[in-house]
């Protein structure tokens, strides 16, 4: 799940598996990333923490006891509640309502006294998105409203009213409470919860927002997303501008005080995002990822998916991802904590994905301890061997397009009938990851919008699953790559559309593809087949037979050159009942899959959605094409690193301040595709082979402790990890 702390989690849908560079001018005074000669106190802490203070919490609440257990955490960062729905300090912003049970305590400056006492930098967490009544009485223009006018209600507290992005609540409101907060109290930064996320754009019918409606969109957009409708897109540059607007005032607003000092807004979603990433990280000076846990069948991966989307756009600046030491789920369990093995596997990829951990709890009085001994553990780790989580670079070779308008808008789109079937836009790049990871491949997400010469050079291939929305430009980018020498895979649609989802007349990448359109997708289908017409490295492993399992859905093509296909379609046929299942007709020139290679460049292209039809059925076949495919794309380049042995296993490897840094996630686990992990199961030896630009003396494995033996020939350096239990980190230093 998307795991917002908010209100969000009865709002939002629970989706099966869910999940941030030139169009704004970056703020003059958003700090650089670590490479700055003055870098920003939050690009180079390491570990945060969160205390949620509830209404309740300034009766007992013991701020130095909260403040020794992060202390014990070694955290450069606490996040506490400054306040927004509640105030936890008496305010005098008027209807910035106080808790019932403050009385004459300051618990803002208690906890901020606590922290600073122990050298912490303190972030005040804030939530912009709700008020109450007496709020809703003196500034009725404040609030969101239903479509019968009445004031949006929050589902759960209904005496809480839903606050409008487009009133002046955000814009006096808020900087009337931020400016408060910072006179008063020594913080470093504001974060809000749960704006402005990375979901879908919502739809107020407020007075303020109805004539925006009217006088600058031309009508109401709506109420779901919606790209084919012109009010919506309209919408969504008026949203994303509003959204930048206020962050960049709170940003300003934060910086009154101090240059240094920070606003922190709230994005999440993993893979499955609506909101422009790209608008969203011109403004954000730091990527929260309010991704704190998955829920039914979302698999293991989600929290290193998280990190890769944000990394795909925040070009090393930095990301904290939070991890809910709560049971996140559904149904969701706020004061007993998440299994130790689930909550370790989700800080573990928090960190070897580049993210920084922010260990979250709810409520000062826990009934429920067990949490803090799985963070103070893991964190006492993190601490012990810093220098290695401090990244320069990632050393991957492959890229693996992150199409985020497609994911956005393609199977979102009114009346399609695959909607209706439960079609996910993110289904497409959530087989092609799975595929990668059983693969044991090496490899980076390019945001679709970063797609430029300068941004793929450096990689061997480029890998696009089903980018079915792709802008003339980003089109080009893919073309002049390929002229360079890179390489590419493609599926189904890709770059049929314009980023918005107009077709166009042929694929955009038509010609370097070598395939031009010839009918409409056909689909959905089970029972058709891909016919091996030529043997090669790509159909490897298929010795024993002459056809193999067909996708879901295809886009009939022809081919622009003369050379035959290697897979051709054969068309589906009845699969029941049994005396009717034979191919009607066995044999044609459609092509299933191209193959091109020019220079250096190889191109691959598959008609069907195979990457998806793969993350559906989960079939061998098809993860084994795939796997054949990409080998094939590298050529003779042997990649930067290899791990082989036996598992599911995912890898980062990066440069670090130290040397180089080899992650190792093990997935090897019943509860890998539905959670939570209960335990770990270990996988015995991995071998490694890696390419080390930089001399190598020592090669450690940090989790377990021990050096291990390598041999060193040229810029290869091999060696034997005896045993993965949960994740290891090996530094090559
Ligand atoms: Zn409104």
């Amino acid at each position: 799940m998307a795991g917002s702390e908010s209100d969000s989690i009865s709002r939002r849908t629970f989706l099966a598996a869910t999940a941030a560079i030139p169009a704004v001018s970056i703020l003059a005074t958003v700090r650089a990333g670590p490479a700055s000669d003055n870098p920003s106190w939050y690009s180079t802490m390491r570990r945060c923490g969160q205390i949620n203070v509830n209404e309740r919490d300034p009766l007992n609440f013991d701020a130095e006891g909260w403040m020794d257990y992060w202390a014990s955490l070694r955290v450069n960062t606490v996040l506490l509640n400054g306040g927004g729905i509640l105030a936890f300090y008496r305010t005098e912003v008027p209807y910035h309502h106080r808790s019932e049970f403050l009385g004459s305590r300051d618990l803002v400056g208690d906890m901020v006294t606590a922290a600073k006492k122990r050298g912490f930098r303190v972030v005040a967490r804030m939530d912009c998105n709700l008020a109450y009544q007496e709020a809703l009485d003196a500034h009725p223009e404040w609030f969101e409203r239903e479509r019968n006018g009445s004031p949006r209600r929050q589902d759960e507290c209904p005496w809480l009213y839903r606050t409008c992005m487009f009133s002046t609540y955000f814009t006096e409101q808020m900087p009337a409470i931020y400016r408060e907060i910072n006179k008063r109290y020594a913080v470093d930064g504001f974060f809000t919860n749960g704006w402005p996320s990375t979901g879908s754009l919502e739809i107020c019918y407020c007075e303020a927002c109805q004539k925006l409606y009217r006088e600058t969109l031309g009508g109401v957009p709506p109420e779901t997303t919606d790209a084919s409708n012109p009010v919506y897109r309209r919408y969504y540059g008026i949203y994303m501008d509003r959204i930048l607007q206020v962050w960049k005032l709170w940003q300003s607003v934060a910086q009154e005080k101090s240059e240094e000092s920070v606003y922190v807004g709230n994005l999440d979603g993993g893979i499955d995002t609506v909101k422009s990433l790209r608008k969203l990280s011109d403004a954000a000076a730091w990527f929260n990822a309010d991704h704190q846990g998955r829920s039914g069948s979302t698999p293991i991966w989600n929290c290193a998916q998280q990190g890769r989307v944000a990394q795909s756009v925040m070009n090393g600046r930095t990301i904290t991802n939070v991890t809910g030491a709560y049971a996140t789920g559904h149904p969701l369990w706020r004061h007993n904590s998440k299994s130790p093995a689930e909550t370790r596997m989700w800080l573990a990829q928090t960190v070897a994905s580049g993210m920084v951990p922010w260990f979250h709890w709810l409520g000062g009085s826990p009934e429920d301890k067990r949490w803090r001994d799985t963070g103070h553990k893991f964190y006492g780790w993190l601490a012990a061997n810093e220098p290695h989580f401090r990244n320069r670079r990632s050393i991957a070779d492959l890229a693996v397009l992150y199409p985020q308008s497609t994911i956005a808008f393609y199977h979102r789109r009114a009346g399609r009938e695959d909607a209706a079937l439960g079609v996910n836009s993110a289904d497409y790049l959530q087989g092609l990851y799975y595929a990668l990871l059983e693969g044991r491949f090496l490899f980076d997400f390019v945001h679709q919008e970063n797609l430029s010469a300068s941004t793929l050079s450096r990689y061997r291939a480029l890998l696009v699953p089903n980018g079915a929305y792709l802008r003339d430009g980003e089109c080009e980018a893919i073309r002049q790559y390929v002229r360079s020498g890179g390489s590419l895979l493609a599926t189904f649609e890709t770059s049929r559309y314009s980023e918005w989802g107009d077709a166009r007349q042929d694929l955009g990448l038509a010609d370097v593809l070598g395939v031009s359109m010839s009918g409409e997708v056909v689909g959905p289908h089970s029972n058709s087949y891909m016919r091996i017409e030529q043997r090669n490295k790509v159909n490897a492993g298929f010795e024993g037979t002459d056809i193999l399992p067909g996708p879901e859905y295809r886009l009939p093509v022809r081919q622009r050159g003369q050379s035959p296909a290697v897979l051709t379609v054969v068309p589906s046929y009845p699969s029941f009942p049994p005396e009717m299942v034979y191919p009607r007709t066995p044999h044609t020139a459609e092509p299933a899959a191209c193959f091109r290679e020019a220079g250096s460049s190889r191109v691959a292209y598959f008609a069907g959605d195979v990457d998806r039809t793969f993350w559906l059925s989960g079939n061998t076949d098809l993860g084994l094409l795939l796997h054949n495919t990409i080998r094939w794309l590298r050529g003779e380049n042997a990649p930067p690193v290899t791990v082989t042995g036996d598992g599911l296993v995912e890898t980062f490897a990066w440069e670090t301040e130290a040397g180089y840094a080899l992650h190792l996630l093990n997935y090897t686990n019943p509860n890998a595709m539905r959670g939570p992990f209960r335990r770990f199961y270990s996988i015995g030896t991995q071998r490694v082979a890696f390419h080390a630009a930089k001399p190598v003396q020592s090669v450690r494995a940090l989790r377990s402790g021990h050096p291990l033996k390598f041999h060193q020939d040229g810029q290869r350096v091999t060696f034997a990890v005896p045993a993965v239990e949960d994740y290891e980190l090996i530094s090559l230093v």
